[in-house]
């Protein structure tokens, strides 16, 4: 199979990726030979007619040397869209097909390169929008989740043999779960696990970020308070609005957690058909958010048409009223409950007050100030270690029903095994591939 690595688009370098049986023969066709093992070697890519496509450094990883774990080439050469389209279409022609999108990624977790948490974690330090997500991917990418979670099996293993063992001889007259120290064993698995799964839920977080949806009328200070948020973080990473009458998404970090901001400025009455559209879209968008901030003006308070942008945002789990512009009432920054909902009192002009939204926003996320050492993780995996976790208790309670027991660990053990992906079913491996970029 083959791709083009690279992002579309002009670009400096531009690199093609061959793997596969046919790969050292694909190089003999367009490089008249096989460049010696891993070694940079520049030389001219040829056409069928011997004319010269582009010029620029091969490396020939043979197998089992290689990220996929097969033979691969990799031709480095000019990164414009025709030359390494005609550079594409050659390595079609001499047999190789286009790879599917994480393909190469695919046969590196087939030939065990890699397991599929880390397999995953090459999507997501792709993917990654803040330096501490992307060294959280790192990290599981370089094995750290994995090598817990084999740790953790490593012991329920040791475990479920003594157990089992323990199943074959009933009749001795011996209280083999007391003298195997089960019980004791058992509490130390679970609290390993509640850390990793801690652990894991940080990089969750990490990886998906927050959902923030800014709401209110013009002029109450939308823009501002996004400004302040992003403070000097060079914070707009980016700034997608499809045309000036879409969703305006945003993203920001805080403390490196990403937070997606849809900023609503288009949600104003209308009769233009094209934004009575647009309008639409940054609605269904703003009900899909996490959070909800709706600002208000602090010198005239809530008013009704205010209440009924929150009730329009019901479905949103948790809505913040953002009292802006406290300066020009002389009043200081608070956080205050009131019927269930909370007020934040600031201004994004001075930034009296940020301070208590940003802490607020970590806090709704579940993030930990401080965190270190945190790897990567997604929801199948939270789901995984939720399940281990239920098994576990599920063994505590049958400490006196031996095969019970050994039932429990078993099932402990299949759900750490989802997550490195021991047995994994297709579909399972389509999902998490069909994600990734072509040429990964
Ligand atoms: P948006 O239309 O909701 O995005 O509002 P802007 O952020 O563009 O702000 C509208 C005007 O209000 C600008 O002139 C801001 O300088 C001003 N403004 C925003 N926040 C504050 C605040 O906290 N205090 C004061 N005094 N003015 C503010
Ligand atoms: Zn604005």
């Amino acid at each position: 199979m083959a791709a083009i690595a690279t992002a579309p688009g002009r670009g400096g370098i531009g690199v093609i990726r061959v793997s596969g049986r046919a790969a050292p023969d694909i190089a003999v066709t367009i490089l008249g030979r096989c460049p010696s093992p891993r070694h940079a070697t520049y030389i001219d890519f040829l056409d069928t007619d011997g004319s010269t496509i582009d010029r620029g450094i091969a490396i020939y990883f043979p197998a089992p040397h290689s990220y996929t774990g097969e033979n691969i080439l990799e031709l480095q050469g000019h990164g414009g869209t025709a030359v390494l389209q005609r550079l594409l279409q050659r390595c079609l022609a001499l047999g190789a097909k286009l790879a599917e999108p994480g393909e190469f990624t695919k046969r590196a977790y087939l030939n065990d390169k890699l397991d599929l948490a880390q397999a995953e974690a090459v999507a997501d330090l792709i993917d990654a929008s803040t330096d501490l997500a992307a060294r959280s991917a790192m990290r599981s990418l370089s094995g750290e989740f994995s090598s817990h979670v084999h740790a953790l099996r490593e012991r329920l293993i040791n475990l479920r043999m003594y157990v089992e063992a323990c199943l074959d001889f009933p009749e001795e007259d011996i209280d083999f779960i007391t003298e195997g120290g089960v019980i004791d064993k058992l509490e130390s698995i679970r609290n390993e696990l509640s850390l990793l799964s801690t652990t894991a839920k940080q990089g969750s977080i990490l990886r998906e970020g927050i959902q923030v949806v800014l709401i209110g009328q013009p002029n109450v200070g939308k823009s501002s308070l996004m400004n302040q948020l992003a403070g000097q973080d060079i914070a707009i990473v980016t700034a997608i609005a499809g045309t000036t009458r879409d969703t305006i998404r945003s993203e920001i970090q805080l403390e490196g957690v990403p937070i997606h901001v849809i900023d609503t400025a288009g949600l104003r009455e209308t009769v233009d058909e094209v934004e009575i559209f647009g309008i639409q879209r940054t609605w269904r968008a703003a009900e899909t958010a996490h959070i909800a901030l709706i600002l208000v003006d602090a010198t005239h308070g809530i008013t009704e048409n205010e209440k009924s942008i929150l009730a329009r945002l019901s479905g949103v789990p948790q809505q913040i009223w953002i009292h802006n512009k406290i300066d020009l009432v002389n009043s200081s920054p608070e956080i205050r409950e009131v019927d269930g909902k909370t007020h934040i009192f600031l201004s994004a002009k001075t930034g009296h007050g940020i301070s208590l939204l940003k802490q607020h926003l970590l806090e709704l996320a579940g993030w930990r100030a401080g965190t270190e050492g945190v790897f990567m993780a997604r929801q199948r995996h939270l789901k995984a270690l939720d399940g281990v976790s239920q098994s576990i208790e599920n063994a505590k309670k049958n400490l006196n029903q031996a095969e019970l027991l050994a039932e429990d660990l078993r099932l402990a053990q299949e759900s750490l095994n989802e997550i490195t992906g021991e047995f994994t079913s297709d579909d399972l491996l389509g999902e998490i591939f069909g994600r990734f970029c072509i040429g990964k």
